[in-house]
């Protein structure tokens, strides 16, 4: 069967027409698999290698998967396809060490047809490789045009004792709520929105989203196509809990693999991972803002108090109620127009000196601090506003 690209140029017509020529054989002697670690994030230890297809072609060179695939599923050869890949994955994983797992993509076209647990079993036993390792990838696309027949689908596979993932989750428009349906094990954010976030707020905010989404409906979360060391701390600060990508390693040939799990070792799953969740920061943040000594108030970027503790209530005069919504220059004390101009600097992102502010009551004095608030890429989100009573350490009277 010759393989060319579909899409870009007059090779692939001819490599088209030949496909249909050909009688319905694969020709696997050029198809191969090679592996991608899986990290987990924390601890950078192999979880996971995704095996991805390749084709050899003797004119063409190397033909990437995304080119060679649509043929192969137009000629209908497809499960034949997986099958080979599969079974040349699992020879070669079952002699490596570790209790690392195998993840194979599995296409649409076949996760729609009925035979694909057999098919699946029949190729993963036939190499000794267990079952319990292997993930099977399938992508959003495949599941959202019918959720009860994707639910039974997953359900058959997981029965086999798979793990099943969701692919390229962000791409496919899909309801939150109708993919809760889903029995999925792990989700995997797709890669276009983790080489985003360094430039894009709103992918942020789909991300750590999606990481939140996981961790409250107890799915995994797995970021692909991660590439440098900023995006690797912004997961790890969203707390997901697995990564992908060129940062840790392209995808390997299978001669170069065990060398890799020798180097990075491999760790059995965790049974009580560390939880870094967003809503563990959270809870741990409101701790402190809430029961620190000192009074904060944290403002927004156009100056209207978010929230304040306690404390800063107090040392107002004010009832902690009275004070969230407002503009800060009510809830600060009158008179002093280096505030104002503190504040301003703030957002600016130019730091200012303490300063000392008298209080509401004309006997005590707290001493000001304005520091700015940002976000996990850097930008100026807020002002918070810390003050500590120094009435008695040298402050005005
Ligand atoms: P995918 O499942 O989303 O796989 C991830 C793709 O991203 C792979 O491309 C991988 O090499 C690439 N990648 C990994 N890390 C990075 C990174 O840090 N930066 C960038 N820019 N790319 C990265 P690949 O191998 O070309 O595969 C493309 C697609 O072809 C796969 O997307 C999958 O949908 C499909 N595919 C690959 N192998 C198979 C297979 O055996 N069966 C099926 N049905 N589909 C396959
Ligand atoms: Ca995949
Ligand atoms: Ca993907």
């Amino acid at each position: 069967m010759a393989i060319a690209n579909a899409h870009s140029d007059s090779r692939s017509q001819a490599g088209l027409a030949h496909a249909r020529r050909s009688p319905r054989r694969l020709r696997t002697d050029r198809l191969y698999p090679v592996f991608q670690p899986i990290v987990r994030l924390p601890t950078r230890s192999i979880a996971a290698f995704e095996v991805l297809a390749r084709w050899d072609d003797e004119k063409l060179g190397k033909v990437p998967p995304v080119c060679f695939i649509p043929i192969i599923e137009k000629a209908g050869l497809i499960a034949e396809f997986t099958s080979h890949i599969i079974r040349s994955a699992c020879a070669k994983a079952r002699h490596w060490s570790g209790e690392f797992r195998l993840a194979f993509n599995i296409s649409p076209l076949q996760f729609q047809g009925e035979r694909l647990p057999e098919q699946i079993q029949e190729a993963v036993s036939a190499s000794g490789f267990p079952l319990s390792r292997v993930q099977l990838e399938i992508t959003e696309s495949a599941v959202i045009a019918d959720i009860d027949c994707a639910r039974k689908s997953i359900e058959r596979l997981k029965a086999l004792g798979v793990q099943v993932v969701l692919d390229d989750f962000g791409t496919g428009f899909s309801s939150l709520t109708r993919l809760q349906a889903l029995p999925f094990d792990k989700i995997k954010i797709d890669g276009s929105f983790v080489r985003s976030m360094g430039s894009s707020r709103e992918s942020r905010k789909i991300v750590s989203a999606i990481v939140g989404l996981g961790q409250s409906l107890g799915m995994p979360i797995v970021a692909e196509g991660v590439e440098t060391q900023a995006q690797l701390r912004m997961l790890q600060y969203f707390g997901c809990t697995f990564g992908q990508g060129y940062l840790f390693s392209k995808p390997l040939d299978a001669e170069a693999v065990p060398g890799l799990i020798r180097l990075w070792g491999e760790q059995a799953e965790d049974p009580s991972p560390l939880d870094l969740s967003c809503n563990q920061r959270l809870a741990q943040l409101q701790a402190i803002y809430a029961s620190a000594p000192i009074a904060l108030c944290f403002v927004d970027r156009n100056q209207r108090v978010v929230s304040a503790n306690r404390r800063y209530a107090q040392m107002m005069d004010m009832e902690l109620e009275q004070i969230g919504g407002r503009r800060i220059e009510e809830v600060i004390p009158q008179g002093d127009s280096g505030v104002a101009a503190d504040l301003a600097a703030a957002i600016a992102g130019e730091s200012s000196a303490p300063r000392e502010w008298l209080m509401p009551d004309r006997r005590h004095v707290g001493l000001a601090t304005v520091a700015t608030a940002r976000d996990e890429n850097n930008e100026i989100v807020g002002l918070l506003v810390t003050l500590v009573d120094i009435t008695g350490y040298g402050g005005r009277r």
